[in-house]
């Protein structure tokens, strides 16, 4: 069974003003589907055909680059999407809260460490929320399309927000301004879902 590319619960329009129409089009459209081909074409034949992506980039060799970066990029936008939402915005609530005053003080702090490391990722990458086995939260970043899941990557857990910061999210609205797009994002989190993976997740 190979990988399929998911459908979007929303709209491409559905994020404006804050992510645009053309923008979200062909993000998913042509970079996710391009990620999601080249992962099957990158696994067809071989012994991880057949298992889990989070099984996959869990023992994965970094040193196999097409799963690395095509598994990487399946996996990174498919959260992604599913942690933006038209009715996004506002801050969480219950145990998701209480996880991150603990480990930030604050929403508010949590937002700016979150956005530090995002606007501070050089190049291409991601900035994450990760919960780990207990309940702790942690911020973190990767570089290109690596995650949190992958071994010895210096970011640990399991991720339950990621924001994609490569050029091709934000470029034709934003240009080089990518701190006004993560403040955009801000607006557009689903927290019902990433409380969901909170949940199933700490
Ligand atoms: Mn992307």
């Amino acid at each position: 069974m190979a990988f399929e590319l998911p459908k979007l619960t929303y709209a491409y329009d559905a994020l404006e003003p804050h992510i645009d129409a053309r923008t979200m089009e062909i993000h998913h459209s042509k970079h996710h589907a391009g990620y999601t081909n080249n992962l099957n074409g990158a696994i067809d034949g071989s012994d991880l055909e057949g298992k889990t992506i989070e099984n996959i980039l869990a023992n994965l060799d970094l040193e196999n680059k097409a799963v690395r970066n095509n598994g990487g990029g399946f996996y990174n936008h498919r959260l992604f999407w599913s942690v933006m939402s038209e009715d996004g915005g506002g801050k969480p609530t219950g145990e998701l809260a209480e996880a991150i005053n603990d480990a930030f003080g604050s929403f508010e702090a949590f937002k700016d460490a979150f956005k530090k490391v995002a606007a501070t990722q050089f190049g291409s990458g991601w900035a994450w929320l990760c919960v780990h086995t207990g309940g702790k939260v942690e911020v973190c970043g990767t570089a290109n399309q690596d995650n949190p899941l992958m071994p010895s990557i210096g970011c640990g857990g399991t991720p339950i927000l990621g924001v994609d910061v490569w050029e091709h999210a934000y470029y034709l609205n934003y240009q080089n301004r990518r701190p006004d797009y993560l403040e955009a994002f801000f607006s557009v989190i689903n927290w019902i879902e990433v409380s969901a993976l909170y949940a199933q997740n700490k």
